[in-house]
Protein backbone atom coordinates (compact mmCIF):
# COMPACT_ATOMS: atom_id res chain seq x y z
CA UNK A 1 0.00 0.00 0.00
CA UNK A 2 1.18 3.21 -0.78
CA UNK A 3 2.27 5.68 1.97
CA UNK A 4 0.00 8.84 1.69
CA UNK A 5 1.63 11.57 1.00
CA UNK A 6 1.77 14.53 4.12
CA UNK A 7 -0.63 17.48 1.99
CA UNK A 8 1.64 20.62 2.10
CA UNK A 9 0.79 23.69 4.01
CA UNK A 10 -0.59 26.39 1.50
CA UNK A 11 2.12 29.15 1.06
CA UNK A 12 5.39 27.38 1.98
CA UNK A 13 7.86 26.93 -0.99
CA UNK A 14 8.03 23.70 -2.58
CA UNK A 15 11.04 21.49 -1.25
CA UNK A 16 13.46 20.53 -3.47
CA UNK A 17 16.60 18.40 -3.27
CA UNK A 18 19.66 20.19 -3.61
CA UNK A 19 21.48 18.78 -6.92
CA UNK A 20 24.45 16.73 -6.10
CA UNK A 21 27.12 18.74 -7.84
CA UNK A 22 29.20 15.82 -8.57
CA UNK A 23 26.34 14.01 -10.53
CA UNK A 24 26.06 17.75 -12.70
CA UNK A 25 29.54 17.75 -12.78
CA UNK A 26 29.41 14.11 -14.24
CA UNK A 27 26.27 14.82 -16.57
CA UNK A 28 28.05 17.76 -17.97
CA UNK A 29 31.10 15.81 -19.00
CA UNK A 30 28.72 12.84 -20.78
CA UNK A 31 27.20 15.49 -22.17
CA UNK A 32 30.56 17.16 -23.78
CA UNK A 33 31.80 13.83 -24.38
CA UNK A 34 28.88 12.65 -26.69
CA UNK A 35 28.17 15.61 -28.23
CA UNK A 36 27.23 15.29 -31.92
CA UNK A 37 25.77 18.32 -33.43
CA UNK A 38 25.20 16.61 -36.93
CA UNK A 39 25.01 19.74 -39.62
CA UNK A 40 23.83 17.61 -42.85
CA UNK A 41 25.44 16.50 -45.74
CA UNK A 42 25.86 19.67 -47.67
CA UNK A 43 28.99 20.13 -49.25
CA UNK A 44 32.18 20.73 -47.09
CA UNK A 45 35.80 22.00 -47.91
CA UNK A 46 38.21 19.44 -46.56
CA UNK A 47 42.39 20.83 -46.31
CA UNK A 48 44.90 18.58 -46.36
CA UNK A 49 48.47 19.96 -44.99
CA UNK A 50 51.67 18.17 -45.90
CA UNK A 51 54.90 19.55 -45.34
CA UNK A 52 55.34 21.10 -49.30
CA UNK A 53 51.37 20.88 -50.42
CA UNK A 54 48.47 21.89 -48.91
CA UNK A 55 45.79 20.24 -50.92
CA UNK A 56 41.82 21.20 -50.74
CA UNK A 57 38.70 20.07 -52.12
CA UNK A 58 34.65 20.75 -51.87
CA UNK A 59 33.79 17.51 -51.11
CA UNK A 60 29.62 15.99 -51.39
CA UNK A 61 28.05 13.93 -48.73
CA UNK A 62 28.70 10.43 -50.92
CA UNK A 63 32.48 11.36 -50.25
CA UNK A 64 33.59 12.89 -53.41
CA UNK A 65 35.54 16.18 -54.40
CA UNK A 66 33.91 17.79 -56.93
CA UNK A 67 36.40 20.27 -56.75
CA UNK A 68 40.06 20.61 -55.88
CA UNK A 69 43.18 23.28 -56.14
CA UNK A 70 46.41 22.83 -54.50
CA UNK A 71 49.42 24.95 -53.34
CA UNK A 72 52.56 24.72 -52.42
CA UNK A 73 52.92 25.24 -48.98
CA UNK A 74 54.47 28.47 -48.51
CA UNK A 75 56.64 28.82 -45.91
CA UNK A 76 56.52 26.61 -42.84
CA UNK A 77 55.56 29.63 -40.43
CA UNK A 78 52.15 29.14 -38.82
CA UNK A 79 50.91 32.23 -40.22
CA UNK A 80 51.49 31.90 -43.96
CA UNK A 81 50.18 28.63 -43.93
CA UNK A 82 47.32 29.94 -42.04
CA UNK A 83 46.94 32.36 -44.84
CA UNK A 84 47.06 29.91 -47.56
CA UNK A 85 43.86 27.91 -45.86
CA UNK A 86 41.99 31.07 -46.39
CA UNK A 87 42.46 31.80 -49.54
CA UNK A 88 41.94 27.60 -50.55
CA UNK A 89 38.46 27.91 -48.55
CA UNK A 90 37.87 31.26 -50.52
CA UNK A 91 38.05 30.41 -53.53
CA UNK A 92 35.95 26.80 -53.01
CA UNK A 93 33.39 29.01 -51.33
CA UNK A 94 33.42 31.50 -54.58
CA UNK A 95 31.54 28.36 -56.09
CA UNK A 96 30.39 26.35 -53.59
CA UNK A 97 27.68 26.79 -51.04
CA UNK A 98 29.53 25.07 -48.01
CA UNK A 99 28.33 23.87 -44.93
CA UNK A 100 31.97 24.13 -42.90
CA UNK A 101 35.96 23.05 -42.86
CA UNK A 102 38.16 20.44 -42.15
CA UNK A 103 41.23 20.72 -41.90
CA UNK A 104 43.53 18.20 -41.64
CA UNK A 105 47.07 18.23 -40.42
CA UNK A 106 50.33 15.95 -39.76
CA UNK A 107 50.84 16.36 -36.37
CA UNK A 108 49.17 16.13 -32.92
CA UNK A 109 45.92 17.62 -32.64
CA UNK A 110 44.13 18.19 -29.15
CA UNK A 111 41.17 16.50 -27.72
CA UNK A 112 39.02 19.61 -28.64
CA UNK A 113 40.11 19.15 -32.08
CA UNK A 114 41.05 23.56 -32.67
CA UNK A 115 45.14 23.35 -31.41
CA UNK A 116 48.02 21.40 -33.13
CA UNK A 117 50.09 20.51 -30.55
CA UNK A 118 53.31 19.74 -32.40
CA UNK A 119 53.32 19.12 -36.12
CA UNK A 120 57.21 17.60 -36.52
CA UNK A 121 57.32 18.91 -40.28
CA UNK A 122 55.88 22.48 -39.55
CA UNK A 123 56.87 25.41 -37.14
CA UNK A 124 54.16 24.36 -35.23
CA UNK A 125 54.31 24.18 -31.22
CA UNK A 126 50.12 24.49 -29.46
CA UNK A 127 49.06 26.84 -32.91
CA UNK A 128 45.19 27.68 -31.83
CA UNK A 129 44.80 26.65 -35.55
CA UNK A 130 41.14 26.67 -35.69
CA UNK A 131 40.35 30.01 -34.26
CA UNK A 132 42.90 31.15 -36.49
CA UNK A 133 41.32 29.88 -39.34
CA UNK A 134 37.85 30.57 -38.83
CA UNK A 135 38.86 34.46 -37.98
CA UNK A 136 40.59 34.80 -41.31
CA UNK A 137 37.32 33.11 -43.42
CA UNK A 138 35.11 34.86 -41.50
CA UNK A 139 37.11 38.23 -42.32
CA UNK A 140 37.36 37.49 -45.91
CA UNK A 141 33.79 35.94 -46.35
CA UNK A 142 31.65 37.17 -43.67
CA UNK A 143 29.14 35.29 -42.11
CA UNK A 144 28.48 32.57 -44.59
CA UNK A 145 31.03 29.88 -43.74
CA UNK A 146 33.04 29.53 -41.24
CA UNK A 147 29.81 28.35 -39.11
CA UNK A 148 32.01 25.16 -38.00
CA UNK A 149 35.91 24.19 -38.24
CA UNK A 150 37.43 21.19 -37.13
CA UNK A 151 41.27 20.50 -37.01
CA UNK A 152 41.79 16.39 -37.20
CA UNK A 153 44.99 14.79 -37.39
CA UNK A 154 45.71 13.58 -41.45
CA UNK A 155 45.92 10.34 -40.57
CA UNK A 156 42.71 10.08 -38.17
CA UNK A 157 40.89 11.95 -41.24
CA UNK A 158 42.09 9.24 -43.81
CA UNK A 159 41.08 6.60 -41.41
CA UNK A 160 37.55 8.10 -41.45
CA UNK A 161 37.28 8.29 -45.16
CA UNK A 162 38.16 4.69 -45.72
CA UNK A 163 35.76 4.03 -42.97
CA UNK A 164 32.84 6.23 -44.44
CA UNK A 165 33.79 5.54 -48.09
CA UNK A 166 36.18 3.45 -49.37
CA UNK A 167 37.98 0.00 -48.39
CA UNK A 168 37.05 0.10 -44.34
CA UNK A 169 33.26 0.62 -45.09
CA UNK A 170 31.00 -0.69 -42.71
CA UNK A 171 33.76 -2.13 -40.18
CA UNK A 172 32.63 -1.75 -36.97
CA UNK A 173 36.12 -1.89 -35.64
CA UNK A 174 38.49 -0.64 -38.41
CA UNK A 175 42.44 0.53 -37.70
CA UNK A 176 44.13 2.26 -40.53
CA UNK A 177 48.11 2.24 -41.26
CA UNK A 178 48.81 5.13 -43.53
CA UNK A 179 52.97 4.18 -44.91
CA UNK A 180 53.79 7.53 -46.39
CA UNK A 181 57.34 8.41 -45.34
CA UNK A 182 56.50 7.72 -41.82
CA UNK A 183 53.33 5.81 -40.34
CA UNK A 184 49.98 7.57 -39.65
CA UNK A 185 47.72 5.56 -37.66
CA UNK A 186 43.67 5.78 -36.99
CA UNK A 187 41.51 4.13 -35.43
CA UNK A 188 37.20 3.95 -36.06
CA UNK A 189 35.68 2.16 -33.52
CA UNK A 190 31.19 1.76 -33.67
CA UNK A 191 31.49 4.66 -35.78
CA UNK A 192 33.74 7.23 -33.92
CA UNK A 193 37.37 8.17 -34.47
CA UNK A 194 39.27 6.78 -31.33
CA UNK A 195 41.02 10.20 -30.76
CA UNK A 196 42.52 9.22 -26.84
CA UNK A 197 42.22 11.56 -23.74
CA UNK A 198 44.69 13.95 -25.18
CA UNK A 199 43.88 13.72 -28.96
CA UNK A 200 46.83 11.75 -29.78
CA UNK A 201 45.81 7.95 -30.23
CA UNK A 202 46.78 6.25 -33.12
CA UNK A 203 50.64 6.89 -33.49
CA UNK A 204 51.72 3.43 -33.77
CA UNK A 205 54.59 4.56 -36.21
CA UNK A 206 56.34 5.10 -32.77
CA UNK A 207 55.67 2.33 -31.38
CA UNK A 208 59.50 0.89 -30.60
CA UNK A 209 59.71 -2.68 -32.02
CA UNK A 210 63.45 -2.83 -32.04
CA UNK A 211 65.07 -1.41 -28.81
CA UNK A 212 68.23 0.10 -29.79
CA UNK A 213 67.68 0.26 -33.45
CA UNK A 214 67.51 2.67 -35.87
CA UNK A 215 67.17 6.24 -34.74
CA UNK A 216 63.69 8.15 -35.82
CA UNK A 217 63.10 11.84 -35.91
CA UNK A 218 61.28 11.90 -32.62
CA UNK A 219 64.02 11.43 -30.95
CA UNK A 220 63.93 7.52 -29.85
CA UNK A 221 65.18 4.67 -31.58
CA UNK A 222 63.48 1.41 -33.09
CA UNK A 223 60.49 3.26 -33.91
CA UNK A 224 58.53 0.59 -36.15
CA UNK A 225 58.59 3.52 -39.03
CA UNK A 226 61.71 3.41 -38.93
CA UNK A 227 61.17 -0.28 -40.09
CA UNK A 228 57.90 -0.23 -42.55
CA UNK A 229 57.58 2.99 -44.33
CA UNK A 230 58.68 4.76 -47.09
CA UNK A 231 61.88 6.09 -45.57
CA UNK A 232 62.88 2.78 -44.32
CA UNK A 233 62.04 1.09 -47.86
CA UNK A 234 64.29 4.31 -49.29
CA UNK A 235 67.01 3.48 -46.73
CA UNK A 236 67.53 0.22 -47.23
CA UNK A 237 67.51 0.41 -50.93
CA UNK A 238 70.05 3.39 -50.97
CA UNK A 239 72.32 1.22 -48.48
CA UNK A 240 72.42 -2.28 -50.65
CA UNK A 241 72.97 0.52 -53.79
CA UNK A 242 75.94 1.53 -51.83
CA UNK A 243 77.20 -1.80 -51.05
CA UNK A 244 78.15 -2.07 -54.79
CA UNK A 245 76.23 -5.34 -54.87
CA UNK A 246 75.51 -6.92 -58.07
CA UNK A 247 71.62 -7.32 -57.50
CA UNK A 248 71.10 -3.80 -57.06
CA UNK A 249 72.41 -2.75 -60.81
CA UNK A 250 68.78 -2.44 -62.10
CA UNK A 251 67.98 0.12 -59.06
CA UNK A 252 71.53 2.06 -59.42
CA UNK A 253 70.68 2.12 -63.40
CA UNK A 254 67.09 3.67 -62.56
CA UNK A 255 68.72 6.19 -60.79
CA UNK A 256 71.48 7.31 -62.77
CA UNK A 257 74.03 5.28 -60.84
CA UNK A 258 73.65 7.49 -57.86
CA UNK A 259 72.10 5.76 -55.26
CA UNK A 260 71.41 8.55 -53.17
CA UNK A 261 68.58 9.61 -56.34
CA UNK A 262 66.82 6.52 -55.44
CA UNK A 263 63.00 7.14 -54.53
CA UNK A 264 60.01 5.42 -53.59
CA UNK A 265 58.49 5.35 -56.79
CA UNK A 266 61.63 3.84 -58.34
CA UNK A 267 61.55 0.82 -56.01
CA UNK A 268 57.63 -0.21 -56.62
CA UNK A 269 58.01 0.46 -60.62
CA UNK A 270 61.41 -1.76 -60.18
CA UNK A 271 59.33 -4.38 -58.16
CA UNK A 272 56.63 -4.26 -60.47
CA UNK A 273 58.84 -4.61 -63.48
CA UNK A 274 60.35 -7.88 -61.85
CA UNK A 275 63.61 -6.60 -60.20
CA UNK A 276 64.35 -9.63 -57.10
CA UNK A 277 66.41 -6.76 -55.21
CA UNK A 278 63.12 -4.77 -55.16
CA UNK A 279 60.31 -7.16 -54.59
CA UNK A 280 63.23 -8.71 -51.78
CA UNK A 281 63.02 -5.05 -50.24
CA UNK A 282 58.91 -4.70 -49.99
CA UNK A 283 59.75 -8.23 -48.76
CA UNK A 284 61.57 -6.79 -45.91
CA UNK A 285 58.94 -4.03 -45.34
CA UNK A 286 55.87 -6.21 -45.55
CA UNK A 287 57.45 -8.34 -42.98
CA UNK A 288 57.91 -5.58 -40.53
CA UNK A 289 54.37 -4.12 -41.34
CA UNK A 290 53.05 -7.10 -40.69
CA UNK A 291 54.61 -7.83 -37.01
CA UNK A 292 53.22 -4.25 -36.23
CA UNK A 293 49.86 -5.24 -37.52
CA UNK A 294 49.94 -8.33 -35.23
CA UNK A 295 50.73 -6.26 -32.41
CA UNK A 296 47.67 -4.12 -33.20
CA UNK A 297 45.37 -6.50 -32.97
CA UNK A 298 46.94 -7.78 -29.99
CA UNK A 299 45.91 -4.22 -28.78
CA UNK A 300 43.13 -3.63 -30.49
CA UNK A 301 41.77 -6.43 -32.12
CA UNK A 302 40.18 -4.91 -34.99
CA UNK A 303 38.25 -6.71 -37.85
CA UNK A 304 39.79 -4.87 -40.54
CA UNK A 305 43.68 -3.17 -41.06
CA UNK A 306 43.47 -1.14 -44.15
CA UNK A 307 47.24 0.23 -45.42
CA UNK A 308 47.36 2.85 -47.28
CA UNK A 309 50.28 5.56 -47.98
CA UNK A 310 52.14 6.12 -51.06
CA UNK A 311 53.93 2.74 -50.03
CA UNK A 312 51.03 1.01 -50.50
CA UNK A 313 51.01 1.57 -54.49
CA UNK A 314 52.92 -1.62 -54.48
CA UNK A 315 49.77 -3.48 -53.49
CA UNK A 316 50.05 -7.45 -52.97
CA UNK A 317 53.65 -6.70 -53.41
CA UNK A 318 53.47 -5.38 -49.74
CA UNK A 319 50.58 -7.19 -48.65
CA UNK A 320 52.01 -10.55 -49.37
CA UNK A 321 54.61 -10.24 -47.15
CA UNK A 322 52.35 -8.62 -44.93
CA UNK A 323 49.99 -11.01 -44.30
CA UNK A 324 52.15 -13.71 -43.97
CA UNK A 325 54.33 -12.62 -40.66
CA UNK A 326 50.77 -11.27 -39.40
CA UNK A 327 49.80 -15.15 -39.45
CA UNK A 328 53.10 -15.75 -38.20
CA UNK A 329 53.53 -13.44 -35.61
CA UNK A 330 49.37 -12.94 -33.97
CA UNK A 331 49.17 -13.83 -30.92
CA UNK A 332 46.57 -16.97 -30.30
CA UNK A 333 47.07 -18.34 -33.98
CA UNK A 334 45.11 -21.44 -34.84
CA UNK A 335 42.70 -20.28 -32.14
CA UNK A 336 40.94 -16.96 -32.98
CA UNK A 337 39.85 -15.43 -35.92
CA UNK A 338 42.20 -13.15 -38.71
CA UNK A 339 41.49 -9.57 -39.37
CA UNK A 340 41.08 -8.84 -42.89
CA UNK A 341 43.97 -6.63 -44.11
CA UNK A 342 43.22 -4.92 -47.44
CA UNK A 343 44.61 -2.10 -49.31
CA UNK A 344 43.18 1.76 -49.14
CA UNK A 345 41.21 2.47 -51.97
CA UNK A 346 40.75 6.45 -51.69
CA UNK A 347 44.01 6.94 -52.40
CA UNK A 348 45.61 10.07 -51.83
CA UNK A 349 42.71 12.29 -51.36
CA UNK A 350 41.41 10.01 -48.37
CA UNK A 351 42.59 12.89 -45.72
CA UNK A 352 40.90 15.96 -47.21
CA UNK A 353 37.76 13.49 -47.76
CA UNK A 354 37.94 12.82 -43.76
CA UNK A 355 38.65 16.25 -42.87
CA UNK A 356 35.91 17.72 -44.79
CA UNK A 357 33.25 14.58 -43.52
CA UNK A 358 34.30 14.59 -40.00
CA UNK A 359 33.84 18.78 -40.10
CA UNK A 360 29.74 18.16 -40.37
CA UNK A 361 29.60 16.52 -37.16
CA UNK A 362 30.60 12.54 -37.94
CA UNK A 363 33.01 11.21 -35.81
ZN1 LIG B 1 59.67 7.58 -33.44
Amino acid sequence: MATPRTPRVPGTPRRRRAPDPRRVALQQRLRQQTRRVFIGDGPAVGVDIGGTKVAAGVVDGEGRVVAQLRRETPTTSPQGVEDTIAEVVEELAAHHDIVSVGIGAAGFVDAERANVLFAPHLAWRNEPLREAVERRVRTRLGRRVGRRTVVENDANAAAWAEYRFGAGRGESRLVCVTMGTGIGGGIVTQGRVVRGRYGIAGEFGHMIVVPGGHRCECGNRGCWEQYASGNALVREARELARSNSPVAHHLLDLAGGNPEAISGPMVTDAARAGDPAAVELFEDVGRWLGIGVANLAAALDPGTVVIGGGVSDADELLLGPCRDAYRRTLTGRGFRPELTIARASLGPAAGLVGAADLSRGWG
